[in-house]
């Protein structure tokens, strides 16, 4: 078909232009008939400009909304009245004089034009009509924000020497926590691919094979529980270096991130500060002042803890709770004197759906009523508890949590990880109600020093915490054979306002330390042959030190667009627990392939494919 081609995009059209004669291509945002004219807003990818039909003189039967179109006309100034100001091209309109529709649209499924009702539509129908919801300018925005990202990503990569390299889909299980996802291999059925977790195993072959600076922007594969901020295949950016420590591998993060953050900022005016470093934490403090290893560093709240004060005081909860050897560890919630019964319920409700038996409160007021202790200092203490300790041990409680006339301490008592989880949740509800979660803010932390391996109570086994490739630290070695939880590993995580942005580690590169960590968390000598045998033979053929990262690209654009759900930062993502609706996949296969790949269908498959 040939059709009269662009000179001009919609979103560029201004009161210089006037009197040009144009040509256009895009989609009918809106349609209006305003009794003998028509005014449709037409769009691409630029933006919207009005355009003026005579129907007399062009016929518009066939413009409905989002048919493709072409037009000619002349631009013209818009009346005085008619200007509209929040548009970018709200001064003037196109006379149309040619028109020809590319395409018609049928009915839509949902209102592409309206962002307000868009709001309410029904994410499986999104998704299921991408194509249409991808129309829609804000959808845009946000792909050619990834799409920049990616760019300068690529653009800072490269001017430090790495190159880009890609690495097999089809490949051997990686472990990264996760289950694989399998491809039955037709050629010599029983056998499988595995997609990667990740390109770990691959990056640090290819450091083996003297690359020294490798990056790709590379898809993950991972079957596990689906959340608002995961995805079954993922993207993230995924580098490794040669002859380096950690400090250049942090080095490189930060300023790569400073420069992409930043430059993005300002590319697309994004209502953001921009950033200047990274704050930094040790996993331990971390986990000790927010309870988190992914803590939101935009504000403050730090937790604290009780426990001196609570042994003596004669709650029997909190005394009972450290004779265990648990303890009593707090939060503020600033303001929070004034909550009622019912809102200190749901945050009670918060912290038993995270394992705590209860929450305990104590709120500092200058009023003066039933149940409240008087602190001689013209503030007075209530709460169901108060009552429990002394005048000298409420004012010390007071001391360490900083709380002030109108605050609200907040205290759970039980085990170190039920503490943490139930208070650092806590901590995000009450920095949200307080509205201390600055959107204007991106906080970004290195988190270091994992521990090496965490204790497994399920499979009673030692879990790698990153996964089985991170180089312990050396000066803990000491502690491998007698106390492994206390070995730390040269590994690091990036943070970003309570997400975990990235993951990296110096790497093993020792065949006998991959061997002892392989021995530690119970993977057998002939499964180590069987699964890691190429790895260990690898490190046995002189490889260097060497360690890397892997930040998240779609975690990166759900910052920068406040998106809290992974799903709109990705042109064509899964919905609930991996399913496309667009593609209609995963779906059936016939009785050929089943028998082709040598595989016996469940019943439901086999229904399924008996009545292809
Ligand atoms: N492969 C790791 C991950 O996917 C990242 C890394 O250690 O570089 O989390």
């Amino acid at each position: 078909m040939s059709f009269v081609q662009r000179t001009h995009w919609c979103g560029d059209i201004r009161a210089d232009h006037v009197q040009l004669e144009i040509c256009l291509n895009g989609w009918a945002h809106k349609v209006r008939d305003l009794g003998g004219l028509y005014f449709v807003d037409l769009r691409d990818r630029t933006g919207l400009v009005q355009l003026v039909i005579d129907p007399e003189t062009l016929g518009t039967d066939e413009i409905r909304s989002e048919s493709c179109l072409s037009v000619t006309g002349i631009v013209r100034e818009r009346d005085e009245e008619n200007k509209n100001p929040k548009l970018s091209t709200g001064e003037v309109e196109i006379g149309v004089t040619g028109l020809s529709v590319l395409s018609q649209s049928a009915t839509l499924p949902f209102p592409v034009s309206d962002e307000e009702q868009m709001r309410k539509v029904n994410e499986e129908l999104r998704v299921k009509h991408r194509y249409l919801d991808l129309r829609r300018p804000s959808m845009y925005r946000k792909i050619a924000l990834r799409a920049a990202a990616v760019r300068r990503i690529r653009g800072f990569l490269d001017d430090e020497g790495f190159l880009e390299i890609e690495t097999p889909i089809f490949t051997k299980s990686t472990p990264e926590g996760a289950r694989d996802y399998l491809v039955p291999y037709r050629l010599d059925p029983g056998l499988f691919y595995a997609l990667p977790q990740s390109p770990q195993q691959y990056k640090q072959l290819l450091m083996v094979g003297g690359i020294e600076r490798y990056y790709q922007i590379a898809r993950c594969f991972r079957d596990e529980a689906q959340r608002a901020d995961r995805q079954p295949e993922f993207t993230q950016l995924d580098l490794e270096m040669s002859f380096v420590h950690q400090e250049d591998i942090l080095a490189l993060t930060e300023a790569m991130t400073v420069a992409v953050v930043n430059g993005l900022i300002g590319e697309f005016e994004l209502p953001k500060e921009p950033i200047v470093g990274f704050t930094r934490l040790t996993h331990e403090e971390a986990m000790e002042r927010y309870g988190t290893d992914k803590p939101d560093l935009r504000f403050g709240l730090e937790l604290f803890d009780a426990s001196m004060i609570a042994r003596e005081c004669g709650f029997g909860v909190f005394t009972s709770c450290i004779e265990k050897g648990g303890s009593v560890r707090g939060i503020l919630y600033p303001g929070g004197a004034r909550l009622s019964r019912k809102e200190i319920g749901e945050l009670e409700g918060i912290a038993k759906s995270y394992g705590a038996k209860g929450l305990a409160t104590i709120a500092r007021m200058v009023e003066h009523g039933d149940g409240t202790v008087d602190l001689g200092d013209g503030t007075f203490a209530k709460g169901s508890i108060a009552k429990f300790f002394s005048v000298e041990h409420l004012r010390a409680l007071f001391d360490l949590s900083a709380a002030s006339v109108g605050d609200l301490v907040l205290m759970v008592a039980d085990t170190r990880k039920v503490t943490s989880d139930a208070l650092s949740r806590l901590r995000t509800v009450i920095g949200g109600e307080c509205g201390l979660r600055d959107p204007r803010k991106l906080a970004f932390a290195f988190v270091l020093d994992f521990p090496l391996v965490e204790w497994n109570t399920e499979t009673e086994s030692w879990d790698p915490t990153h996964h089985p490739f991170t180089s312990p630290k050396h000066e803990d070695l000491i502690y491998f054979g007698t106390d492994p939880a206390r070995v730390r590993a040269d590994c690091y995580d990036v943070v970003c306002n309570g997400y975990e942005w990235a993951s990296g580690s110096i790497r093993i590169h020792d065949p006998v330390i991959q061997a002892r960590i392989f021995d530690l968390i119970g993977v057998s000598a002939e499964d180590q042959q069987g699964r890691f045998g190429h790895i260990l033979e690898a490190f046995s053929f002189g490889a260097p030190p060497h360690g890397g990262i892997a930040p998240g690209i779609d975690r990166l654009v759900m910052f920068l667009t406040d998106d809290e759900n992974i799903r709109e930062v990705i042109a064509f993502p899964k919905v609930g627990g991996g399913y496309d609706p667009l593609m209609d996949a995963p779906s059936a296969i016939s009785q050929e392939q089943w028998k082709e790949l040598g595989l016996s269908p469940s019943r439901r498959a086999a229904d399924a494919s008996a009545t292809e």
